[in-house]
């Protein structure tokens, strides 16, 4: 396996090994019952700290046999009416149900829709939980892919859990990437008019981004995500142990949205990518507990997406998704996005007065992530074109195009003409 470096050096240390490794977790506590603190004291001998932040509690302890202080972090996430916990940590999927009890109470019916990458690996501990906490779990695999988050895919997993007794008592259980993050929330928002949802994100992506702001949906012909609800998450469970099994060019795809949120919000953060620096220990868990922060505190702004707050998460998305779309999906979200920032702070040089050199910065940010920076030779332009009128940003003809002024800040700017794309294009 070639040296990793920086971060993803960390998360590779972190997580025993590469992360294509398929080692088996050693930290972590199992059982507990009630709030995090007497989990952790019941559980592990050696508890250590617990510490009450602004909006999140951590909660340090020790995992004996791994001799290291290992953490769970619990955010409050808003938006509007709605707050629900995200749980961050290691060994949390041996607790799902305990933790699903807290907030929903047994005996209740739940589907846990997975896919066939990660059903295999993580249902089967899952369902115990849950079953030992007494819900009445029933799974729901589905193929893995992008191509399978379908409005018929929804519909024929509401059929099968129609047929099998479920209810509007009932909830549905997330387990898996963005892919079933989105389908699963979008199942849960239509069955029975809604029922709740239970995030368990198992990919870095969904960990920092789709599991979090409640957008839900399926792709159709003709684009991604045209159909879909806002239907915000009851819980949402980061267990970062589930991130070993995950392919290299996944875990990248993660990164990308962490670069965007430092660009658009956090210019610390990128700073702090940059430099590489950190304590291995607590890396990868801060660095998820500070971007669940930044995504949230922007859609707690504009849950809907109408005033134009949350829209600036869609920084290098709008050439993103063209690319995306144009290249049949060969091209990776993050990989298309990492492409689409460039081409986006090349159009914020010109309209947003973004000073020169922050380009150079970016592009060399993600090249340290290992996500491409220029275009396949001979991608035709134009299928990108073509394929940006699919997207949603477009409002009555006109772009809604986020710029950056500066690394920590982006807005909407309607100045951004489709000559200005074409440009960026040529130069990507
Ligand atoms: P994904 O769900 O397709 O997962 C990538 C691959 O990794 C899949 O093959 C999956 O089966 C596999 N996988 C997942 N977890 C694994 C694990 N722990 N070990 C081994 N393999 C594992 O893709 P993604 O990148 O997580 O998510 C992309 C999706 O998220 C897109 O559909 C995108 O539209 C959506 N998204 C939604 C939002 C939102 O706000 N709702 C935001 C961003 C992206
Ligand atoms: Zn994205």
């Amino acid at each position: 396996m070639p040296p990793t470096r920086g971060i993803q050096a960390i998360a590779a240390a972190m997580l025993g090994g590469s992360p294509l490794d398929l080692g088996e977790s050693e930290a972590g506590g199992g059982g507990g019952s009630s709030s995090g603190i007497s989990y952790l004291h019941r559980n592990v001998a050696g508890f250590v700290n617990s510490e009450r932040l602004t909006d999140s509690t951590v909660f340090l302890f020790w995992a004996p046999k791994t001799n290291i202080v290992q953490s769970m972090t619990s955010i409050q996430a808003r938006a509007g009416a709605h707050s629900y916990s995200v749980l961050i940590g290691s060994g949390l999927l041996a607790t799902i149900g305990e933790r699903i009890g807290e907030k929903l109470r047994p005996p209740k019916q739940c589907a846990i829709i997975s896919d066939t990458h990660v059903a295999p690996r993580f249902a089967e501990e899952v369902e115990k939980s849950l079953s030992a906490a007494g819900f009445q779990p029933m799974l729901v695999e589905v193929s893995a892919g992008e191509q399978f988050k379908t409005l018929e895919q929804a519909g024929s997993i509401c059929e099968r859990m129609l047929h099998s007794g479920l209810d509007r008592q009932s909830f549905v259980v997330g387990l898996g990437g963005g892919v079933i993050g989105d389908l699963s929330g979008f199942v849960a928002a239509i069955f029975e008019r809604g029922v709740p949802h239970v995030q368990v994100p198992t990919t870095l992506l969904a960990m920092v981004d789709s599991s979090i702001g409640g957008k839900t949906g399926v792709n159709t012909t003709a684009g991604k995500n045209l159909l879909g609800a806002v239907h915000q998450p009851t819980l949402v469970i980061d267990d970062i142990d589930t991130l070993k099994t995950l392919p290299r060019r996944v875990l990248r795809q993660g990164f990308a949205e962490i670069i965007k949120h430092a660009v658009i919000a956090d210019a610390k953060m990128f700073q702090d990518l940059k430099n590489e620096t950190g304590s291995a220990a607590v890396s990868l868990q801060t660095l998820i507990q500070r971007n669940v922060e930044i995504k949230s505190n922007i859609v707690a702004k504009d849950e809907f997406d109408r005033t134009g707050g949350r829209a600036v998460l869609n920084f290098g998305h709008t050439i993103g998704h063209g690319i995306e779309r144009a290249s049949n999906y060969e091209i990776l979200h993050g990989e298309a996005v990492s492409l689409g920032m460039i081409a986006a702070c090349m159009i914020s040089i010109q309209k947003a007065g973004l000073p020169q050199g922050t380009l150079a910065a970016l592009a060399d940010l993600l090249q340290r992530f290992g996500l491409p920076i220029r275009l396949p030779e001979r991608f035709s332009h134009q299928r990108i074109l073509d394929a940006l009128k699919f997207d949603k940003k477009f409002e009555n003809g006109e772009i809604r195009f986020v710029v950056t002024p500066k690394i920590g800040s982006a807005q909407l700017s309607r100045d951004v003409t489709m000559d200005d794309i074409r440009e960026a294009l040529q130069a990507l």
